[in-house]
């Protein structure tokens, strides 16, 4: 399909925007450097203080404000709050302002850069992380000191960060930020303001600016490399956040066009809202289970609020990580998973024993493995360690005794793993009968993310109650695909036959067996894949809770019965994507909802 020019990114969260183009000023390009008479330096150390404290006051007052929204993106600005507060980086400042006696501008930058080198070259895949974190909060406390705001003498605050950006006043154009990139504050300032969408030049699907973006529903696109060298302020943009397309000054045409599909995109998301209380069952009578993916307690008030029938996949390795090595007691993670079970109120609450390794590193942990996705990581970690991982059972079963609560056991591979995994649950469950706690005994399951265990299903179904199939993990393996590495992206294929084939054959032997499965991997929230996965035989689907509503008018609109068939030609056609997209086209699901395969690094 041909049409006008546009600018390719990555579609970072879903939606339609027109509007202006804001650019935001490349701050650290025009930061100034200036040389202090000896009698400006402890008014310029104040200068510095006063600055911090007004960013610090910035997010705690963001960070209020968003009780409704998801933690994952409290917990990002609690992120943002920490490296604020750290007292070493601000001893580093002043040290620099007193010794160099340069302006604070100058000494931050000089910080942040010193800092961000350590973070490259960290081996810590968490760390390397961190760095955008820091240059966000850099950035954050740029604008402050070069806008020069003001303590808030009347006790209100300064002015927000992005202020000085808000629509003019009786402006009848929207606009949309066009940056380098934008921290999760800036991003909530930005929805405060009423801003309509954001373009940025760095970031992933994955990434902070993304989550957020999708979190508090901003259309938004991200990597679009100099986007700031082409766009003008004040040019006319559309932004269509589903496709990863910003098109700068089109013509009205395609204006029109997208006006129109905004308007669809905003009836849509109004009578998706209406679904949260629809039971999810096919035109042809079958219940399906939409379930959450979590990976904090806190996350299930999201869970809920979707309309989630429970919680699918519990990642607790995020309880174990970032903690400089001293990891969570048996009270500690006990305390989480109540809270969790406690808040989805009797509904199912699926705990994953921790998924360590690979990306997913404890601090310390020695990263010596050549091939760390091969290695020491999830069910072998845990057995590696068996007081840790005897540690997190107790906690798990105790969780029990308030609610309906079944272990999930990541990245099983070997019957010796059966065994001595089994084994080590039902010790866990003596030593607390011994403590005189009369835990039940729980439902216990098997991730299915290697093809090895996808071949011997049936052996993981002599032992288990039920199976999750991680399809992030195995289409990783099937494929020989690093899942984190984005110039692999093309060939990371969750539709290539051998990937179908597997979860055809797993989702077959748990059905033929009367056992529970699942799929808890991103093609579980993926629209595209949900009458292809239903046509498997699958009624049991695990995503994040913001991905359930679409899933769930997918399946009111779908006839299993009807996709049985089709599902079949599609696992053993030659171009399964192609077909998949004309049977999806030809049985009326929207084209909005059928999002392209973005899968790198999920
Ligand atoms: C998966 O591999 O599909 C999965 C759900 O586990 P994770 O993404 O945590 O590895
Ligand atoms: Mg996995």
């Amino acid at each position: 399909m041909s049409g006008p020019p546009f600018l390719a990114g990555l579609p970072a969260a879903p939606g339609v925007a027109i509007g202006r183009a804001v650019c935001l000023a490349p701050h650290r390009a025009a930061v100034p450097r200036y040389l202090l008479a000896p009698g400006q330096v402890d008014a310029e150390i104040l200068r510095w203080s006063t600055a911090r404290e007004a960013a610090v006051r910035d997010l705690q007052r963001l960070r209020a404000g968003i009780d409704d929204a998801s933690s994952e993106l409290a917990a990002l600005l609690e992120v943002h709050l920490l490296l604020l507060q750290d007292a070493v980086a601000d001893a580093a400042i002043r040290e620099h302002i007193q010794q160099h006696r340069h302006n604070a501008e100058w000494a931050l930058l000089a910080r942040t850069e010193e800092a961000t080198r350590e973070l490259d070259a960290a081996e810590d895949a968490y760390l390397r992380e961190r760095k955008a974190d820091l240059e966000q909060v850099s950035e954050h406390l740029l604008r402050i000191l070069m806008s020069a705001r003001l303590p808030d003498a009347d006790g209100r605050g300064p002015a927000p960060v992005l202020a000085g950006l808000a629509p003019p006043a009786g402006t009848r154009d929207e606009l949309i930020v066009v940056a380098h990139d934008l921290s999760p504050a800036d991003l909530l300032q930005l929805k405060k303001d009423g801003f309509a969408g954001c373009v940025t030049e760095v970031g992933g699907i994955t990434g902070h600016t993304a989550i957020v973006a999708r979190s508090v529903g901003i259309p938004a696109v991200v990597g679009v490399r100099a986007v700031r060298a082409v766009v003008q302020p004040g040019d006319l943009l559309v932004l269509d956040g589903q496709a990863g397309r910003v098109w700068v000054r089109p013509g009205a045409a395609h204006v029109a066009s997208y006006r129109r599909k905004q308007q669809r995109w905003q009836s849509d998301r109004q009578s998706l809202l209406q679904l949260k209380d629809t039971p999810a069952r096919t035109v042809d009578g079958h219940a399906v289970d939409l379930l959450a993916n979590v990976e904090q307690p806190l996350d299930s008030d999201a869970a809920r609020a979707a309309g989630a029938a429970g919680i699918g996949l519990f990642r607790t390795e995020f309880l174990f990580m970032g903690r400089a090595g001293r990891l969570p007691g048996e009270d500690e993670q006990f305390a989480a998973y109540q809270q969790a079970v406690l808040a989805m109120d009797g509904a199912p609450v699926t705990i994953r024993s921790a998924d360590i390794g690979a990306d997913k590193p404890l601090d310390g942990m020695d990263g010596s493995s050549q091939n760390p996705a091969l290695g020491l990581r999830a069910i072998r970690w845990s057995l590696s360690e068996p007081e840790i991982f005897l540690t997190q059972l107790r906690a798990i079963l105790r969780a029990a005794l308030d609610g309906d609560v079944r272990l999930l056991v990541p990245m099983i591979t070997h019957a010796s793993q059966i065994r001595e995994t089994l084994a080590l649950v039902a010790r866990a469950r003596r030593q607390l009968q011994a403590r005189g706690l009369d835990v039940p005994s729980i439902p216990v399951g098997a991730m299915i993310e290697v093809p090895a265990a996808a071949l011997t299903a049936p052996v993981f179904l002599r032992h288990f109650d039920f199976l999750s199939i991680g399809t992030n993990d195995l289409i990783q393996y099937t494929l020989a695909v690093d899942r984190t590495d984005a110039s692999l992206a093309t060939l990371y294929d969750p539709l290539h036959p051998a990937v179908l084939g597997l979860l055809a054959q797993t989702i077959a032997a748990a059905n033929a067996a009367g056992k529970e499965v699942s799929v808890c991997g991103e093609m579980a929230g993926n629209p595209r894949f949900t009458r292809l996965l239903l046509g498997l035989g699958l009624r049991s689907f695990s995503m994040e809770p913001g991905q359930i509503p679409r899933v769930k008018r997918e399946i009111l609109q779908a006839s299993a019965a009807a996709w049985a068939d089709r599902a079949r030609r599609v696992v053993h056609h030659d171009d399964p994507a192609g077909l998949l997209r004309a049977l999806n086209q030809g049985s009326g699901a929207r084209a909005s909802d059928i999002a392209p395969c973005t899968y790198g690094g999920q």
